[in-house]
């Protein structure tokens, strides 16, 4: 068995297509219409919330005569007013690596505009368990010496059955390898470190972040989505501006007027 971290990683995000863009601002009569936005996600979301009124520029739509320029005003307008389908529009893909089963069945139940790809412990064979400690345990010599040898037992118990199974014997075919994995993942422990993929859009991830980085909610998935949160106001500023922080239980929680937009 081997001690580890959960780990986040940022693997793809929303990009605009420029040619597509210009040719419809050249469409709308609005060429060189810019955005003072950071990214591409937060200048995407802008134009997209701007078509609704054709926002562009003052009197595109004869009926506006003033617009906001600035690309974070714009954004944090359409948040407190809780305009939530706008920023459904871009998205954020990550991996979320050596997190437990306790973390994934949490994350899971958040549906609403996201995607999971989770790895299979049907298909993958159990033979080095990975093992995250909460406080908790970390904070008891005897709680931490229980975990780590019960895992390097049901460590054991899996390399057994393997052999038992004849899971390397050669020719041996798929089909049989797999149906006795699943078999064997059933004495295997809830914090065993895997790995998920998840993707969503920013309204999620905005609910997502408020959800699990409250205190109210379990250590690891707070720890997780505090990280979550530490790269989205880094990497996407205008659109999490209103998002403070205060720590408790030595974990941010990410705290705005603004919830649920
Ligand atoms: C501290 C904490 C403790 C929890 N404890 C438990 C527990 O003991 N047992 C348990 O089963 N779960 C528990 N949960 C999970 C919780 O009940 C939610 O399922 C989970 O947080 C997903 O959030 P969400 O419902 O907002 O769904 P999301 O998928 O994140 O959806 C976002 C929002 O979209 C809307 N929405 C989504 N789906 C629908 C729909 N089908 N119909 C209408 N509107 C929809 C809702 O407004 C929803 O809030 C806990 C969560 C937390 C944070």
């Amino acid at each position: 068995m081997r001690l580890v971290e959960p780990k986040v990683f940022v693997v793809g995000e929303t990009k605009i297509n420029e040619d597509g863009l210009a040719a419809y601002l050249t469409h709308l009569g609005v060429p060189d219409w810019v955005s003072n936005a950071p990214s591409d996600s937060e200048k995407l979301i802008e134009i997209m919330g701007r078509l609704c009124y054709r926002s562009f520029q003052p009197g595109l739509n004869k009926n506006v005569t003033k617009i906001r320029e600035d690309n974070k005003g714009y954004l944090q307008n359409i948040i407190k007013v809780k305009h939530g389908s706008v920023i459904e529009h871009t998205i954020v893909n990550f991996v979320f690596a050596d997190v437990s089963r306790v973390f994934t069945h949490e994350l899971v139940r958040h549906k609403a505009g996201t995607a999971v790809s989770q790895e299979s412990l049907r298909f993958v064979r159990l033979d080095d368990l990975g093992f995250w400690a909460p406080t908790v345990v970390r904070e008891n010599e005897e709680f931490m010496e229980i975990c780590c040898n019960t895992f390097k037992e049901l460590e054991k118990l899996q390399l057994g059955l393997a052999k038992i199974m004849e899971l390397d014997k050669p020719g041996k075919p798929f089909h049989e390898k797999k149906v006795i994995t699943s078999a064997m993942r059933r004495i295997a422990p809830d914090g065993l470190a895997t790995t998920i993929g998840w993707s969503a859009n920013m309204r999620a991830i905005r609910h997502t972040i408020e959800m699990r980085t409250d205190p109210g909610a379990e250590e690891e998935i707070r720890l997780v989505f505090g990280k979550v949160a530490e790269i989205m106001v880094k990497n996407y500023p205008n659109l999490f501006a209103d998002y403070t922080i205060e720590v408790v239980g030595g974990l941010p929680w990410y705290k705005t007027d603004n919830r649920k937009v």
